[in-house]
């Protein structure tokens, strides 16, 4: 499978390769597959060219004229393949250009198409033939094509006609922090390679901290989803018959990797994501954790040996599902693929990641450190997209099994997705409605940290936040000053700022959203204690920056006691016996967590 159709043409730019490397990678693809009746060069062409960038063009030529080439081609050259190079990377005005696998230009000349003239040429700069070329022609039984019409690629990359299909920049084996800002242009990782492709949505990301555009991409379509799927069943294979030891290994470096880079990884989270990057790098350093942790199960994945009479014996064997679909949100993005990735590669899966568009970034990283360990190319792979993407990798038939981090909703939806598809099994992590009971025999300071920290955190946008702070009524007065005191003191700043507190709410549509509960609940009759509103951050002027929010007097009929509010919104609810407490924080249709702040052991907690 390849991102590739017949009558495809390939653009490789290189920049450190020797030509005789990427000559002779071709011509191994070309002889192996002589079988195969493409015009284009496999996707085998470029991995083992490690050319650093291909760009894939097509032209809007109906099939029956695309075959009709492809015939006229063969018939030319006595190859399925359209193997005339370039050789020396320049075009008739010596300038350094283009190599590409070129399709001849009288083939498409006959289907009506007219390319820009230009003749062949396989000398060198001191005007001798390359031997690689003379051989090839040899081969091939023609003479070589000296000064033949042809279109080299820097002029027909000119023409009107090509149309960009994607980009692929190829396999850097070596380390790959620091990372260059370029990465940010080809986000999609297939089949070990890092692309462009355009023909999907278009998403625009900013940076929560300026609103300053971070990057962009086009989803991965359905047809995109399914080659990635089907290059990464075809890598599964080969990654379950690895020993356990080995995979073990691959983990482990990924963790080592992390942690060694876990400040730069951090970094990125924070611009793509708006979290204080103290937070950023706490997140980070817990996903090296996370790998640690499964390279260490790699060696546990065992069966049973079970004796049974007469000598004979049962055993039972732990074999991987195959493709597993993973789609992840935006408020820990790292995380969250990290702790769907690691467990899943353990177990000899592959794994097609989608993140979410608001955060996309460092799943592409993670990648790319996987790729570094040694993970086989195909294994691992991130696919860019929406809603539309996501549900198109939910549904295809090759995906095993889903993970799935996000909103209650969505994981409805895609609940409903896997049943309707082939009943697959499903995992789903969703949104809640927690809560904290403070009891009335708290250190107050100790209570007020407890609720601070399980509501402000990220900006309040954390799955478990108790956003439900259940306080008894003798004390509720004095946890609301005290709470306010802190909350004034809290440093809403820039979140690359190591002293910042609260960073910026991930998009300008999700801080108004957070905005619009406060507002909404104060005209329920709530009392806003402080809070909820915008704040300018000097030198960050236009990100998406809400004050943290405490309401008090938040009854059960009010929406924010119903609804998640994923932002830093405390609701101060009083109760008056402990049977009250546990009735309120059982009160809700997503349970969670649930916390509770006591210094006695009186308090006998219940929940659902
Ligand atoms: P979301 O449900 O809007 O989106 C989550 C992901 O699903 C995104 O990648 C999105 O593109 C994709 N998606 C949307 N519709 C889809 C469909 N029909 N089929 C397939 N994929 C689809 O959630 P979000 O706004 O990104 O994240 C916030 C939510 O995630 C909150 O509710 C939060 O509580 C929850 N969350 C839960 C946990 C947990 O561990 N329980 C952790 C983090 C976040």
């Amino acid at each position: 499978m390849s991102l590739l159709s017949a009558g495809d043409i390939l653009f490789f730019h290189r920049q450190s390769l020797q030509n005789d490397d990427f000559s002779s990678a071709v011509s191994r693809v070309a002889i192996a597959n002589r079988s195969n009746q493409s015009i284009t060069h496999t996707e085998e062409a470029i991995f083992e060219s490690e050319a650093c960038l291909v760009e894939i063009t097509s032209l809007p030529l109906s099939a029956s004229a695309i075959q009709k080439a492809v015939q006229f081609a063969e018939s030319c050259i006595g190859s399925p393949y359209n193997d005339i190079f370039a050789p020396d990377c320049r075009n008739s005005q010596g300038k350094i250009s283009y190599y590409c696998s070129q399709l001849i230009t009288e083939s498409y000349k006959d289907c009506g198409v007219e390319f820009p003239d230009h003749r062949l040429n396989f000398k060198d700069k001191k005007g001798d033939f390359i031997p690689f070329w003379e051989d090839y022609f040899s081969r091939l039984k023609r003479p070589l094509p000296q000064g033949d019409s042809g279109s080299h690629p820097s002029t027909l990359r000119m023409t009107a006609q090509l149309q960009l299909k994607s980009t692929i920049r190829s396999a850097i084996k070596g380390n790959i922090f620091p990372l260059k800002d370029s990465f940010l242009e080809t986000l999609h990782f297939i089949g070990g390679q890092t692309l462009k492709l355009e023909k999907g949505q278009k998403f625009e990301v900013l940076k929560p901290r300026n609103a300053k555009l971070l990057c962009s991409f086009y989803a991965a379509t359905s047809d995109e989803i399914a080659t990635a799927i089907e290059i990464a069943k075809k890598a599964q294979i080969s990654w379950q018959n690895e020993t356990l030891v080995k995979r073990g290994s691959i983990l482990q470096k990924a963790a080592e990797i992390i942690k060694e880079n876990y400040k730069e990884i951090a970094e990125w989270e924070c611009r793509d994501n708006g979290k204080p990057i103290c937070e950023a790098e706490a997140d980070v350093l817990s996903c090296v954790d996370t790998f640690q942790y499964y390279a260490g199960t790699c060696h546990t994945l065992l069966g049973q040996h079970i004796p049974l009479e007469n000598n004979r014996y049962a055993y039972t064997k732990r074999v991987p599902l195959g493709v597993v679909g993973c789609i992840g949100a935006w408020n820990y993005p790292l995380q969250t693929c990290s702790w769907k990735t690691a467990p899943a590669l353990a177990c000899g899966n592959s794994v097609v990641y989608k993140p979410s568009p608001l955060c996309p970034v460092t799943a592409h990283i993670l990648a790319l450190i996987l790729r570094q360990s040694g993970l086989p190319d195909g294994v691992f792979n991130v696919v860019q997209g929406g809603a539309e993407t996501g549900k198109a990798l939910v549904e295809h038939k090759d995906v095993a099994k889903v993970s799935f981090t996000g909103s209650l909703q969505t994981g409805k939806a895609i609940m409903q997705s896997c049943a309707a598809s082939c009943v697959k099994p499903i995992t789903l992590e969703l949104g809640g409605k927690s809560a904290l009971i403070v009891s009335d025999d708290v250190d107050i300071e100790e209570a007020v940290a407890c609720i601070m920290a399980a509501n402000y955190y990220s900006q309040g946008q954390v799955c478990t936040n108790a956003s439900k702070v259940l306080v008894h009524r003798s004390i509720i007065d004095k946890v609301e000053d005290v709470l306010r005191k802190k909350t004034l003191n809290m440093k809403i700043g820039d979140p690359l700022d190591v002293t910042t507190k609260v960073g910026a709410h991930v998009s300008a549509e999700h801080r108004d959203k957070v905005q619009q509960y406060v507002r909404g609940a104060v005209k329920e009759g709530a009392r806003l204690v402080c809070g909820g509103e915008r704040v300018n951050v000097p030198e960050c002027e236009n990100g998406f920056y809400l004050s943290p929010c405490i309401l008090a007097q938040v009854t059960e009929a009010m929406t924010v006691y119903r609804e998640e509010i994923f932002g830093a919104v405390a609701l101060l609810i009083p109760y008056d016996t402990e049977n009250d407490a546990i009735r309120m924080a059982n009160d809700t249709d997503a349970p969670l967590a649930s916390g509770v702040v006591c210094r006695s052991e009186i308090l006998h907690v219940f929940f659902s």
